[in-house]
Formats: C-alpha cells, sequence, structure tokens
C-alpha cells in the first residue's frame, strides 16, 4: 500500500473546474472506494471546520476507450502519516502536524476499482453552477459576518480581539458553526456567560429586526462598490495558508480561508440577511440567514 508523503495539490482556489492527475493511492471506504490524487480541482469538505461542502463532478480514470467515469459521491479532507489513511472525523491530528500529510479523498463507486489503479490518470471535471452558487454563498458569509461585526461594535465595554476591517470581532467569539450553501449561508451564534464576561453587552441583541436592518444597510454598501475578491495563497498544497481578500471601500478585509469565492461583488446585486432567535444549551442565540442574489 502506497500513501503518499506530501499534501495533495489543489487547484480551486484559482478558480480551476478541471484538472488532470495521477491515482497515488485507493482503498475501499464502506461501500465506496478512497481515491487520491496527486492534483485536484475538487474542493473537499474539512470535518474539523465543515463550513463549504465538497464539489459535486465526476473522475474519469485513463484515456481512450478504456476510460471509466464516476461521479464523486464526496470529497473529505484525510490525512496520512504512512501507514494507514485516515478519512473525515477520523482525522487525529491537526493540520500542519509534522509527518503527517493531508489529502482531498475523492469517494467514488467501486464501479471504478479497476480504472482507479495507482498511476492511472484521473481527470476531474467540476460542475460549474454548483461551485459558482456555493462560491456566491461563501462570499456572502464572509461580507455578513463582517457587517454583524460592525453592526454590534457599539454593543462592547471592554476591548476584545478586532476583525480585519477594524471592529470588535463578535464574529470569531460568538460563532458556533457556519454552514455554506448554494448562494447563502446559515451561521449560529451563542452569547454565554463567557461573552459577557469579555465585555459584550446581550440587550445589543433585544432588537434583531433592527440589527438586520444595519447589516443589511452596510451590506447594501459594499455590494454596491462591486469591490474585486481574490484568493491569495502561500502555496499549492491542500494546508497551504490561504486567505480571502475583498477590496471593500473602507480597506482590504482579509479573513484565512480554505474554500472558493465569487471573483467581484459587481456577481451579486444584493446579500440579504435574515436573524432568528434561537436558545442553545441554555445560553442566549440567534442564526443569522444570509441570500445572496445573483446581478443581472
Ligand atoms: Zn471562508
Amino acid at each position: 500500500m502506497s500513501l503518499p508523503p506530501m499534501d495533495t495539490r489543489v487547484t480551486y482556489p484559482a478558480g480551476d473546474l478541471r484538472s488532470t492527475g495521477t491515482v497515488v493511492h485507493a482503498e475501499p471506504f464502506g461501500d465506496h472506494l478512497a481515491v487520491v490524487l496527486d492534483q485536484t480541482a475538487c474542493h473537499p469538505v474539512d470535518a474539523a471546520w465543515p463550513d463549504q461542502p465538497a464539489d459535486q463532478g465526476t473522475i474519469t480514470f485513463g484515456d481512450g476507450d478504456r476510460a471509466v467515469e464516476v461521479a464523486i459521491s464526496d470529497c473529505v479532507v484525510g490525512a496520512t502519516d504512512g501507514s494507514a489513511l485516515f478519512i473525515g472525523d477520523a482525522v487525529p491530528v491537526r493540520k500542519g502536524t509534522e509527518g503527517w500529510a493531508f489529502l482531498a479523498v475523492h469517494l467514488v463507486y467501486p464501479t471504478a476499482s479497476e480504472a482507479a489503479q495507482v498511476g492511472a490518470t484521473a481527470r476531474v471535471d467540476i460542475d460549474d453552477t454548483t461551485r459558482r452558487a456555493l462560491s456566491a454563498g461563501h462570499t456572502g458569509c464572509h461580507l455578513a459576518s463582517l457587517a454583524l461585526n460592525a453592526a454590534l461594535a457599539d454593543a462592547w465595554r471592554k476591548d476584545v480581539a478586532l476583525d480585519t476591517l477594524g471592529a470588535p470581532d463578535f464574529d470569531a467569539l460568538a460563532c458556533s458553526s457556519s454552514r455554506i450553501s448554494p448562494r447563502g449561508s446559515t451561521d449560529h451564534y451563542r452569547v454565554g456567560k463567557s461573552l459577557r464576561r469579555k465585555g459584550f453587552d446581550p440587550a445589543a441583541l433585544d432588537d434583531l429586526d433592527g440589527l438586520a436592518e444595519r447589516i443589511g444597510r452596510i451590506l447594501a454598501g459594499w455590494t454596491a462598490s462591486d469591490a474585486a475578491v481574490r484568493i491569495d495563497r502561500d502555496g499549492e498544497l491542500l494546508t497551504d495558508r490561504r486567505s480571502w481578500r475583498c477590496e471593500l471601500p473602507g480597506g482590504p478585509a482579509i479573513i484565512p480561508c480554505g474554500g472558493t469565492h465569487a471573483g467581484s461583488l459587481a456577481e451579486f446585486s444584493t446579500v440579504a440577511v435574515w436573524l432568528e432567535r434561537e436558545e442553545v444549551e441554555g445560553a442566549v442565540g440567534f442564526s443569522m440567514i444570509t441570500t445572496v442574489v445573483p446581478a443581472g
């Protein structure tokens, strides 16, 4: 059994929808076959912070008459120390742990077992429509979190860590989960004792409709700016540091991010948020549902 000594090279951060690589490892995984390629255009979901779901698409193993095309059922982050392949929740170490390689693991039906031999060529084709919709949803999610921070900036009585635009980072301190969907996202926030001790005044959440309105106004200003968006990265490997950068009117917003994004806010006509009160484990909380309406 061969397991790759280095991370998968990933091309989706540059917006690629197609890649040609080589099978470096394949093994059964439940009723699927887990396939690792040297490089892929397929965005994998990361069990450690599963905000953006996997891309949809196909892999074609081999070429010519003997080519076999299969759907990608799922693509998840895995890791190996050279002895075994750990997939999704089973990964026992954090990204960047010495001696471990992090991999995009494609799960496909075993009809591909014969063709998906180590060394076989593997062409990945990603569904453009789903990718675009998820990229829009992810950019909208970042914008909404920054607008939420800005709208709650006056609710803090003590100094806390600031976000990329200089507002107290409510999102980083209170967000318990974040899920990107096609042209949208849902974030859950929890305001417990520790947040109050840090100086957050929960009365700022008494009027959620008013708060949503303020967030909406900030988002409208940003969307109207048609700001450019790009992903900066230190390298091409799965765990190389990447960040989302949006050239907002007040200065660039930069957030560490492993996902995919829109190319510009000109692609959006509106980013709208809906806030809904909820109680989580006895603490006050709310969810923010963000919807991106594409331009034209
Ligand atoms: Zn992100």
